[in-house]
């Protein structure tokens, strides 16, 4: 029987329960509104820190539970050994959420690299020499899942600010400790 303490704490339960009632408060405003943009946001802020957290290096020190969650936190081991626990790698909003969200979605960034024409070493040619172009690729796929990059940036603000980082500024929350 978990203590009523725990859902506030900075623990698995405290992060969780937060998000749930952050994700709701955002949806139930996007209903209101009848912005489907804000629902779809406010769903992905618990399924976030659910799947995605800040601390996932620590999620995955122990690998357990049903099948799909094994396979999910060894998918995860590799950034378990890369990222040191708390560090900026992982809790910054300008560090952190974009090395998650990159890694949530390099199964796809791989299968589109290696189906495309060119080589990787010609598309980082081609990025570096068109910087402008490449920031507008990336910017499109902001806007088209702005919904979704929006509810991981809101989980992992709402995990930082329960992990005290405010103490640190606004500078700990953008850039970690
Ligand atoms: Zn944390």
């Amino acid at each position: 029987m978990p203590q009523l303490s725990e859902f506030f704490d900075s623990n698995r339960t405290g992060h969780m329960t937060a998000a749930v009632f952050v994700g709701l408060a955002i949806s139930g405003f996007g209903v209101v509104k009848s912005n489907h943009m804000l629902v779809m946001s406010g769903c992905v802020v618990p399924v976030w820190e659910f799947l995605a957290t800040m601390d996932m290096d620590h999620e995955a020190r122990t690998i357990r539970g049903p099948i799909w969650r094994r396979c999910w936190l060894t998918y995860w081991w590799p950034y378990k050994m890369l990222v040191p626990h708390r560090s900026e790698f992982s809790h910054s909003l300008l560090v952190g959420t974009p090395i998650r969200l990159v890694y949530v979605f390099l199964p796809f960034i791989l299968i589109e690299i290696a189906t495309s024409p060119f080589t990787s070493s010609e598309l980082l040619e081609f990025a570096a020499s068109n910087p402008a172009l490449a920031w507008d690729w990336l910017w499109g796929w902001i806007q088209e899942w702005r919904w979704l990059v929006a509810g991981a940036v809101v989980a992992d603000l709402v995990h930082l600010l329960k992990d005290g980082y405010l103490r640190y500024g606004l500078g700990g929350i953008l850039f970690g400790r």
